[in-house]
């Protein structure tokens, strides 16, 4: 079904990756990319901050996209440690995952916080890619939709464009585990992020919606073709050249 919605693959390497490593990915993927895979899809990849001006520099003059994992919601300051929107911008990258729920349980992140940092990314022309889910807690007491609500209605900054806006639904106990939800499960998250996007009056048919959680290659075809999953977020799979691009393949044929 066409959805006019232009399918993304995001990597998340999260804290892995020397130069030589990323270098490597980027080659490989810009390659790929170059060859025709991603045709019908975007990709984009969010190493750590150590290597995001290189890898901007590597995947210059090509589709590939960069982002980071994160960013501080001030633009500048006393902040030890901490990365601002625009500093991210400034390296190269384009985009940038808030509340992955990584930070959100580390970092004990609220959705205050993340709202604070979607807008951040706003401020600095940054794509924000605002991560959401449930915990296996609150799914198995029956919760999975009115978290989902309540994260989104936290998170989402207020008039929010579509192009520079993705939801990533990740359920943490998904994350890592080589669990997924069930085909129907996905299904009725991602619907129902939808109908609460547009109850948020933002323009709901037009924002990305992925999936994120132990994607791979080999079940990237099954969850990428339920409706309303407009591609992957992907954290292990991402650093494995051969599952990643198997990803793109079944994300742009969907
Ligand atoms: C993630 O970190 O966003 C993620 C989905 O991880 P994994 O694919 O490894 O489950």
């Amino acid at each position: 079904m066409a959805t006019g919605r232009r399918p993304l693959v995001a990597g998340n390497w999260k804290m892995n990756g020397r130069r030589a490593d990323g270098r490597n990915l980027i080659e490989g993927i810009t390659a790929a990319l170059r060859g025709g895979a991603g045709r019908d899809a975007d990709v984009l990849v969010c190493p750590p901050f150590t290597l995001i001006a290189a890898a901007a520099a590597a995947a210059e003059g090509s589709a590939l996209q960069v982002g980071a994992q994160d960013c501080h919601v001030e633009a500048h300051g006393a902040h030890t440690g901490d990365i601002s929107a625009e500093m991210i911008r400034d390296a190269g990258a384009s985009w940038v995952i808030v509340g992955h729920s990584e930070r959100r349980s580390n970092h004990g992140e609220t959705d205050f916080l993340v709202h604070g940092k979607a807008e951040a990314a706003r401020r600095a022309g940054l794509g924000a890619i605002i991560c959401i889910g449930e915990t296996l807690a609150e799914r198995e007491a029956g919760k999975t939709l009115d978290v989902l609500s309540s994260q989104l209605a936290g998170s989402v900054p207020k008039g929010a464009a579509a192009a520079a806006t993705v939801i990533a639904y990740e359920p943490v106990w998904a994350i890592g585990t080589g669990r997924t939800p069930a085909v129907p499960e996905v299904a009725a998250a991602h619907a129902h992020i939808r109908k609460t996007l547009k109850g948020l009056k933002l323009d709901a048919e037009a924002i990305r919606i992925l999936y994120g959680g132990s994607v791979k290659g080999s079940n990237a075809p099954e969850l990428l073709a339920v409706a309303d999953v407009d591609g992957a977020l992907v954290g292990g799979a991402s650093l494995i050249m051969a599952d990643f691009l198997a990803i793109i393949g079944a994300a742009g044929a969907r």
